[in-house]
């Protein structure tokens, strides 16, 4: 049977804190690994068992902050609602759409959900995300 000490046994650190999993991989570069009967991909159960526990809602994305589709470091993991959290946000108003000239309060990223701000460079907002005073950036 599957726990998570056996879940922990597929796992080799890497240097730079990723967990690279060393279990069955999907066809998307994914890990995978069954528990407690479901099938699960492998950085959403380390979530799960590690950052909060999971409904199994396929809609809670959960993102990796290192780019490592094979990592399950909890550390790395970062739940997409800061994204979708943006779009909300957008869809109802609360965010100028980026066709328009937006001012220097949005810019500043006041009036913003935590962990989004515009990136003027690339006239489009981004996700930053602090975890344990290391900054990882999304799109
Ligand atoms: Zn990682």
């Amino acid at each position: 049977m599957n726990t998570v000490e056996t879940f922990l046994a597929h796992i080799e650190k890497q240097p730079n804190g990723c967990w690279k999993w060393l279990g069955s991989i999907t066809v998307y570069g994914y890990g995978q690994y069954t528990f407690e009967g479901k099938n699960w991909r492998a950085h959403r159960l380390s979530y799960h068992l590690f950052v909060t526990p999971l409904t199994g809602d396929e809609e809670e994305y959960i993102c990796h902050a290192c780019n490592n589709k094979w990592c399950v470091a909890p550390e790395h993991l970062v739940s997409g609602n800061a994204s979708v959290n943006y779009h909300h946000a957008a869809s109802v108003g609360r965010i100028p759409d980026k066709d328009q000239r937006f001012g220097r309060k949005q810019t500043e990223g006041k009036d913003l959900p935590k962990g989004i701000y515009y990136d003027p460079d690339r006239d489009n907002y981004r996700v930053s995300i602090r975890v344990k005073e290391k900054r990882y950036q999304a799109n």
